[in-house]
């Protein structure tokens, strides 16, 4: 048995229980119970908020969590990376009004800037030479240059509309961020067994998800420039049609590249052609 500690609601909670179902593990309303277990793998769902969650695994009281990479840097404690999971991505930047002139770095000599992520800004100051005070905000950290809080504010940034809606400009980007599943590192070799097990899951699952299956008829005679086209993963499925020198060819392409491949595959006569969403690879 293996316990995992996700986010109990918030920005993480949702994408952290699609990964779970995406792999297989049947993940039931997360809202409603602080520990869950899953019918048909064994791990065992602890939900908590996100600020605690490298606690909890740092201490051994979870193996496992799914958390912002921010709150794993920000709170310092000794827990490992073990994947990033591509969801839940922002950025921790320096904003300040936009009535203000900015002119550089310089500018936050001696102001006073608002944040929950004290650490991380402490740290960026001190790498950048500035010497500025920090005011530690748990929430609407937005709020605090209108109502004269401090000068400027250090805070998570995704598309950017907070700002806007509270007149201030993104002016240095700090710090990069997206989920990540991190471990305390103590795993006995059951437990690591059933991680070993999630990771196969999650790369497969990341592997199909740019993925598409493609289905096409071909004139027999256009083979050897389709195959050029479609390497596939070992090469493509070529099959005969009931009509003369015609067959059926059938390839996994990169979404990114699917339709530069479509247009090649008709300039050399392709018919007929499907395309299908992936729903696994196994690698
Ligand atoms: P909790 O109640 O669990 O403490 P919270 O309010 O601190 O929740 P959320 O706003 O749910 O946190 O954000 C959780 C995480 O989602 C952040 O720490 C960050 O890693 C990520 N995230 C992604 N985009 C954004 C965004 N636009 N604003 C805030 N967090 C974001
Ligand atoms: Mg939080």
């Amino acid at each position: 048995m293996l316990r995992i500690v996700l986010q109990s609601k918030g920005r993480l909670n949702e994408d952290s229980t699609a990964l779970l179902n995406e792999i297989g593990i049947n993940v039931e309303d997360s809202k409603r119970s602080f520990l869950a277990k899953t019918p048909n793998f064994p791990i065992e769902l602890l939900y908590m908020r996100d600020d605690d969650i490298p606690q909890v695994v740092s201490s051994g009281t979870a193996s496992l969590g799914i958390v912002g990479l921010n709150e794993v840097v920000e709170k310092g404690l000794k827990v490992e990376i073990v994947e990033s999971l591509g969801f839940g991505g922002c950025r921790i930047s320096l904003a300040v009004p936009k009535s203000v002139e900015y002119n550089g770095l310089q500018w936050f000599e001696g102001k006073k800037i608002a944040t929950s992520y004290p650490n991380i800004l402490k740290k960026y100051l001190e790498e950048k030479g500035i010497n500025a005070d920090i005011e530690i905000i748990t929430g609407s950290v937005e709020i605090a240059p209108a109502a004269g809080i401090a000068d400027a504010i250090f805070d998570i940034v995704s598309s950017g509309s907070t700002l806007i809606s509270n007149a201030l400009v993104e002016v240095e980007k700090v710090f990069e961020s997206e989920a990540v599943l991190i471990s305390n590192g103590h795993l006995d070799s059951e437990q690591q067994d059933i991680l070993n097990e999630m990771l196969f899951r999650i790369a497969s699952a990341r592997v199909s998800r740019d993925k598409k299956y493609l289905l096409l008829n071909l004139p027999s005679s256009a083979i050897d420039e389709a195959v050029k086209i479609l390497p596939s993963m070992r090469s493509p499925t070529v099959m005969p049609l009931a009509a003369d020198g015609w067959c059926s060819m059938h390839s996994v392409v990169n979404n990114s590249e699917l339709w530069e491949k479509v247009r090649q595959l008709k300039a050399i006569g392709a018919e007929g052609i499907l395309v299908l969403n992936v729903d696994k690879i196994i690698l």
